[in-house]
């Protein structure tokens, strides 16, 4: 499977120009995002190359780990607005914090992350939001935005903070 990719990006970098840029987003922007395979954050969101920072895991879940990248986006690489994106028929929603038990049973050692699973969308992304305005890293907390993306209509649903 990997040598498919590997020969899309020889055609890639075939038509590829060196688009000039430095590492900073254009649009100051930063998007965490769920992996979910169905969400294509630059078509999606109308982005193009050099726009924004994309940070993604199962979820779009506001861990340690995005907070240390939101945390370099912002103060080392400028980005000022965050927008967080879950999707409805996430993986997540699935799954519970029994995982991990099952994984110890399994494999005799129980993770140390969280699963961050969760039963309401709309509740997982004010949750997230309120991690994000609350981490004493940021700079910038003032244009936090969450929205939950409908992967069979392709639309953005925005999430009330409150
Ligand atoms: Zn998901």
């Amino acid at each position: 499977m990997t040598d498919r990719l590997v020969e899309a990006n020889r055609r890639y970098a075939e038509a590829f120009t060196d688009p000039g840029m430095d590492a900073s987003p254009v649009l100051h922007v930063a998007v965490v995002a769920c992996m979910d395979a169905r969400l294509d954050l630059h078509q999606a969101l109308g982005l193009q190359l050099g726009d924004c920072h994309t940070i993604r895991n199962a979820g779009g879940v506001v861990t340690d780990d995005v907070i240390r990248s939101l945390t370099i986006s912002q103060r080392k690489l400028g980005t000022r607005s965050i927008v967080l994106i879950h999707h409805t028929g996430c993986g997540l929603e699935a799954l519970t914090e029994d995982f991990r038990t099952e994984l110890e049973m399994e494999i005799g050692q129980r993770p140390s992350w969280a699963v961050e699973s969760f039963r309401d969308v709309d509740q997982d992304v004010r949750q997230s939001m309120q991690r994000v305005r609350t981490s004493p890293f940021l700079l910038h907390t003032d244009d936090v935005r969450g929205f939950v993306f409908d992967v069979r209509t392709g639309l953005l649903r925005e999430v009330d903070p409150a």
